[in-house]
């Protein structure tokens, strides 16, 4: 049976819903092994947040120089955890900081990577969507020990009763790790809405919102979804560019994303396009984005959202 190591990535308190949906795939072809890298001795109550997944077992290091050094320092961990347990495939997150330390980890050993798969079979193989959607590729890493990226919400991540045992690990961070020294880090201000690219539900907005993001916004809460614009809404400084979804923005792929007053540009369809269920509402019927919906109704939004709202709760109540 195949060893897979899992990348729990998470931001000191909570771990990122990612390493349940990594071991997911992990799963189809071999042992999933959670590894947490942490800097002070929160181990054991991160761990606690990977029971009743598909991680079998967790790899836990505790150490300072995480904080104080960052990405490197994480990197020359990962490498030593893999040269003591030898795993078949190791698995990350396709995040900005899980690119940037898959990067570096396939340099330093020396193995293949793929980036921003959507789908991993139990021998390794991936399928990435790439120029856009326009083309889908299958891909397998051929050399060493295949270092690869999943997109966020590529996997409903499976729950199962289970505990995984943690085995504690030491790693002692080299000298060439500890070049970069972080001296202040401002944690972004978050919102109450879920991270973008990780819900399970966006709600966006285009220039058809002319602005006005209430109506998106009151139902992104109430199905507890995350916003999320086009650049013509962010470029008009309607909403921040943290939220831009699309080519330049930020991709995401969850179980639904709705489209609201969103023209469906080749350039936002690169961000959204492998979304597993996609709801369109635009006045014009001839937009693009209809040929890309599963749902589409043709309206104006400020009308079709607050009906659509009425009709959820009603449905709920
Ligand atoms: C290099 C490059 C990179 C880019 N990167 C991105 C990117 O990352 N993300 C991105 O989104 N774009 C990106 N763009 C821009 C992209 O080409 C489009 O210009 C942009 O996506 C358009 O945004 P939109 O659909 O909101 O606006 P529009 O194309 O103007 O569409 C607005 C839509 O709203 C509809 N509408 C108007 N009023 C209403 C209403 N009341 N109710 C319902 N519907 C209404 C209209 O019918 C129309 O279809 C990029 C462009 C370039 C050149």
């Amino acid at each position: 049976m195949a060893n897979v190591l899992i990348f729990a990535d998470h931001d000191g308190g909570k771990v990122a819903k990612t390493a349940a949906e990594l071991a997911s795939f992990a799963k189809r072809g071999g042992t999933p092994i959670a590894v947490l890298l942490t800097d002070s001795s929160q181990a054991d109550s991160l761990a606690s947040q990977l029971a009743n997944t598909d991680i079998e077992s967790v790899l836990a290091v505790e150490n300072s120089d995480f904080a104080k050094h960052g990405i490197p320092a994480l990197v020359d961990a990962l490498a030593q955890v893999i040269e003591a347990k030898k795993p078949d495939a190791v698995l990350i997150p396709s995040t900005a900081r899980g690119k940037e330390i898959a990067g570096r980890l396939a340099v330093r050993i020396n193995s293949g990577i793929i980036t921003d798969a959507i789908d991993v079979t139990p021998d390794f193989g991936t399928t990435q969507s790439v120029f856009g959607g326009s083309f889908t590729v299958s891909a397998k890493v051929k050399t060493g020990i295949p270092v690869i990226t999943v997109r966020p919400s590529s996997i409903e991540a499976s729950t199962t009763s289970n505990t995984p045992a943690v085995e504690k690990l030491n790693v002692t961070v080299s000298d060439k790790a500890k070049l970069v020294t972080i001296s202040n880090v401002q944690p972004a201000v978050k919102g109450g809405r879920p991270e973008l690219t990780e819900a399970k539900i966006v709600i966006s907005g285009g220039r058809g919102t002319n602005g006005d993001f209430t109506q998106v916004e009151a139902m992104a809460d109430l199905l507890g979804a995350a916003v999320g614009a086009s650049r013509a809404a962010t470029d008009a400084g309607w909403y921040p560019h943290t939220h831009q979804v699309g080519q330049t923005g930020k991709t995401v792929s969850p179980q639904l994303y709705m489209a609201c007053g969103i023209s469906g540009a080749i350039q936002h369809r690169a961000g959204m396009q492998t979304s597993k269920n996609i709801v369109a509402i635009n006045k014009d019927p001839e937009a693009p984005i209809f040929d890309l919906a599963d749902f589409g109704v043709v309206g104006d939004l400020f009308a079709v959202l607050p009906q659509a709202r009425e009709a959820i709760q009603a449905k709920r109540s």
